[in-house]
Order: C-alpha cells, then sequence, then structure tokens
C-alpha cells in the first residue's frame, strides 16, 4: 500500500449540534471518537486530540482568518484508513475538513509508463516537480512549492505549464477517491463524478491518489526579467502589458505584485514584473525591451531551470509566502481578459492609500497573474466543472495581517471588495468569475463555478449523489 498523508478535521460544531441520542456511544465526545478511530486504523496512522503539540501543529493554518473548530486530526497512512475515518464520521454524522498543503505530505509518487505518474493525496507540488524532473518527466502543477499537488487541482489548477497542457486537472487520467458513504471508488471518464472533480472536486470526497499524465521535459532552460517600477508608472506598464503581453505565446508567463518593498520606494507601493519565458537563457527582448523603456526603477536578468522558478517568483518553501506566520491571508480574486488601464490606476491608489506603513494591512499585496491559456483552451469548456476557460488574468488583492478582531477582519473585507469592485465594474463583465482557489468566501456558487444554469443544476444533482448530507461542505459548498 503506498504510504501517505492527509489530515482530516472532524469539526467541533458538527460533534455538538449532533443528536447523541441515536447516535454510537463512540460519538458522544472527541475521546470517544478518538478512541474508535485509534483502535480500527492502520498502526502506522495516527490520530491527535487538542492539548497535544501534534495536534496544535496539525491545525494551524497558514491563514488565521476564520480558522475552523476542530475536535480531532487524523493522519492516516493508508487509503483503508480514509475509507475508515470517513465511515465512522458519518456513523456520528460529523462533519471532515480534508487539509493538504499547510500539513506537509510524505507520499509516493511511481513514474509508471513514461505517460502517467501515480501521485499521493499528500503530495506537495514540489514533491511532484522534483520525483518527475529525476526522471526526465514533467507535469501541470501549482507554482508554489508548498501548496499541495491535489488542492489546487480539485478547482482546476493554474501551473507554469499550463499553456502546453492545460490545467492540473487536465492531467487526471483516473483518481481514487473515498466518497462521503465511506465507499472508495476509482473514478475516470466513465463515470458522471468525472466532470465534477476537475473544478468542483473539494465537494465530493477525499483524493487518496491520482494516475495524471507526464510529460518528457521539453526545454531545460528557463529565463526571467524582474522590474520594479514605481507607482505612477501604472498606467504605462499596463498599457504596455495589454499590448505585448495579451494573448500570451505558449513559452512566456508574466506575474505582477503591487507591494510595499521600501528599498525601491519608501513611500509607495512599487510594481514588480516578471517576464518569464521558456526554452532561453535571456527573455526576448521583443518582450522586455517595451518595459524598459518606460523607466523602471530596476531590472535584472536571470536564467536557470524549471526549478529555480519558485525562487525567482518567490513561491519556493523557504519563503514567506510558504511559511505559517499566524497571519491573516484573505484574497478577492477576480478573472479578466485584459487590464483597463484607468481601472488600474484607481485600484493601485486605493490598494496604496490603505496599506502604509502604519497601517495593519502594510505586507498586503495585489497578485495580477498572466499564464499562457492555449492548453487550457483546447478543452472543451463544457467538459469540465472549471467553467473560466476564456479568461486571460487571474487577479486578486491579498490583504495579510495580523489578526485581532472582527473589526478588522471586517476592515479587510471592506478594502479587498473595493479593490476588487474597481476592477469589475471597469471590466465590463456582467459575471464575477472567481477562482476558487483563490477565492474569499462571500462569493456566490456561480461566481466559483459559472453563471450556466446546466453546471448549476449538474453540480447540485451529483452532490445529491454522492454526498446528499453534506459531509464534504467546509470548501466553496455547491449551494
Ligand atoms: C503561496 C500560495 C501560492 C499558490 N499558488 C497557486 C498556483 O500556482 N496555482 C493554483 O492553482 N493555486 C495556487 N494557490 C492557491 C491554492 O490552489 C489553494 O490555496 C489551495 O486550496 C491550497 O491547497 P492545499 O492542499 O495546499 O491547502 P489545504 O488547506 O490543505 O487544502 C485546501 C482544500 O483543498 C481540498 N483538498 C486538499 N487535498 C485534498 C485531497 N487529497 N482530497 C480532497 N480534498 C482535498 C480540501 O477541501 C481542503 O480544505 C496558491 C496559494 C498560496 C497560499
Amino acid at each position: 500500500m503506498r504510504r501517505f498523508e492527509v489530515a482530516l478535521l472532524l469539526s467541533a460544531c458538527a460533534l455538538c449540534a449532533v443528536s447523541c441520542n441515536s447516535c454510537p456511544e463512540n460519538c458522544e465526545s472527541p475521546d470517544g471518537l478518538f478512541r474508535e478511530l485509534r483502535n480500527s486504523l492502520s498502526r502506522a496512522a495516527v490520530v491527535y486530540l487538542p492539548g497535544s503539540e501534534e495536534f496544535e501543529a496539525a491545525t494551524t493554518r497558514w491563514s488565521e482568518l476564520d480558522t475552523p473548530t476542530v475536535n480531532v486530526v487524523v493522519v492516516p497512512a493508508t487509503e483503508d484508513d480514509v475509507v475508515d475515518t470517513v465511515r465512522q464520521a458519518n456513523n456520528c454524522g460529523v462533519p471532515i475538513l480534508t487539509f493538504n498543503g499547510v500539513h506537509g505530505s510524505i507520499t509516493t509518487l511511481v513514474a509508471q509508463d513514461g505517460k502517467t505518474a501515480t501521485i499521493g493525496g499528500g503530495a506537495s507540488s514540489k514533491t511532484v516537480t522534483d520525483a518527475l524532473w529525476a526522471s526526465g518527466k514533467q507535469t501541470v502543477t501549482g507554482t508554489c512549492e508548498c501548496v499541495s499537488y491535489l488542492g489546487p487541482a480539485l478547482g482546476g489548477g493554474h501551473g507554469w505549464l499550463q499553456g502546453h497542457h492545460g490545467l492540473i486537472a487536465d492531467q487526471f487520467v483516473s483518481v481514487n477517491i473515498v466518497l462521503a458513504d465511506g465507499s472508495r471508488q476509482t473514478i475516470d471518464s466513465s463515470s458522471d463524478l468525472w466532470w465534477a472533480i476537475k473544478g468542483a472536486g473539494h465537494n465530493f470526497g477525499i483524493v487518496t491518489s491520482v494516475i495524471a499524465k507526464v510529460y518528457d521535459i521539453e526545454h531545460r532552460d528557463w529565463a526571467i526579467e524582474t522590474l520594479i517600477f514605481s507607482g505612477d508608472k501604472v498606467q504605462a506598464v499596463y498599457e504596455v502589458a495589454n499590448k505585448y503581453l495579451s494573448n500570451l505565446p505558449v513559452d512566456i508567463t508574466n506575474w505582477s505584485y503591487w507591494l510595499n518593498i521600501p528599498d525601491a520606494d519608501p513611500d509607495r507601493p512599487v510594481i514588480l514584473f516578471y517576464i518569464i519565458q521558456e526554452g532561453v537563457t535571456v527573455v526576448d527582448p521583443a518582450y522586455t525591451s517595451p518595459f524598459r523603456d518606460i523607466g523602471p526603477i530596476s531590472s535584472e536578468a536571470k536564467s536557470g531551470s524549471y526549478r529555480d522558478l519558485a525562487t525567482w517568483t518567490e513561491v519556493a518553501v523557504d519563503l514567506p509566502p510558504c511559511q505559517k506566520a499566524g497571519l491573516a491571508n484573505p484574497r478577492f480574486p477576480i478573472y479578466l481578459r485584459e487590464y483597463d488601464v484607468a481601472a488600474q490606476r484607481e485600484a493601485y491608489d486605493t490598494f496604496a492609500a490603505n496599506v502604509g506603513e502604519n497601517s495593519p494591512f502594510s505586507a498586503s499585496i495585489f497578485m495580477f497573474e498572466a499564464y499562457p491559456q492555449q492548453g487550457v483552451r483546447a478543452i472543451d469548456s463544457e467538459l469540465t466543472a472549471f467553467a473560466f476557460r476564456n479568461e486571460n488574468l487571474l487577479t486578486a488583492p491579498l490583504l495579510t495581517y495580523k489578526p485581532a478582531g472582527k473589526e478588522l477582519d471586517d476592515q479587510a473585507a471592506r478594502i479587498g471588495n473595493q479593490l476588487r469592485d474597481i476592477i469589475y465594474r471597469s471590466s465590463g463583465h456582467k459575471e464575477l468569475h472567481a477562482y476558487v482557489n483563490y477565492a474569499y468566501g462571500d462569493e456566490k456558487p456561480e461566481n466559483w463555478y459559472g453563471y450556466e444554469q446546466w453546471r448549476r443544476v449538474r453540480l447540485r444533482g451529483l452532490k445529491q449523489k454522492y454526498d446528499p448530507e453534506g459531509l464534504f461542505n467546509f470548501f466553496a459548498p455547491i449551494g
């Protein structure tokens, strides 16, 4: 049996809410459930109760906003442990929150026939990338090393290689999943659940492993140009981005962040602008020169391999975004077709006004991610629950702050929504499309899963069939 780790968190609220008259004895308290699980799970599995260091470590989240109240943590060692845990939670009417990337993981990743690999349910993006790289292979994963492979994938999943091959979920060949009734099933394109797993997968069970497509490494060389602009250049930068970096060629990715870098500008947030190219040692000047001509504060070129990308873009395991620092990190995402330059200016000014040196939100960023879309568009939008294949830009303010009560949380939500609203109003879109994996939580299901009536009917029907009691309702519920 392959070893993997996925932590299951059983929420206290439901334990309290459940009527225990009709419940087995073990449901009456976390201790009862703990004993029952401890007796039935495999020897290598572990179960933690509040009060232990391990419990604390397992329940510490990357974002401290609205954290769930947890009664019992299970770290299964085998796929059967997951089955057992779901059955017992089901008996007690206790809902489950699956945790993955925030806990680190041990997993098995086996390259099988050169075209697919089996990836354990607890694998991190870095584990997958490194293991495949060692065999001369690669696949689409999220960009951030500490994020799990499956967390992003279940909501679609954006990554460096999506221009070639599509979203992370598009790589699935089959999925082993423990469903709400505790049954373990292998699903593939012959299952009605297949469609939902690719975009709304968080709602349907615990994925214990996946067989995913892998590819020969096409280009070992990658290059980046990092430019930093002062805020007064915001219009010029996004005007040029619309001209030279829209409908990106398959080998180019462009990200930018607005954030405070006092060494670059002590007074206002700067624009940190990445142009990344595959298969070269220097980014083609056709893309970089128009930006250099704007007059950046600095520009720096680097070259290396695919595995350097996370460090260059500051999402490697040892860098701040991967640390659990007791901060709240709500994001307010919106997909766009192109930049509205005037709205970028207005959003920048509003952002700058709220993230000054003395603001509790001074460590916040505004993210603008442009990935190549060819592989994503090559797949018919109707084939997956991921609904937004026609978008070009993934943007989101990320309000980072030290939690200090509801008032500050409300303030963060107001600012985040205000910033998103500036971008939305100018977009000309009649619908707000929000990447479910970045969602704040107050969006509506149609914002995450698409406005088309047939999508909502289909998702609700599948939910009714596979999880009628709503055991898996914590993460972006279908509604
Ligand atoms: C620094 C950073 C960088 C990011 N970069 C990217 C990126 O490049 N591309 C991208 O698409 N997204 C990215 N994201 C967003 C990411 O997709 C979400 O934050 C995602 O929810 C993280 O998954 P996780 O497993 O690491 O976190 P967790 O909190 O452990 O999981 C999130 C949810 O995913 C579900 N889940 C996870 N594993 C399983 C499983 N095995 N079975 C069933 N359900 C499961 C559960 O519902 C769980 O609550 C990034 C986020 C951060 C913080």
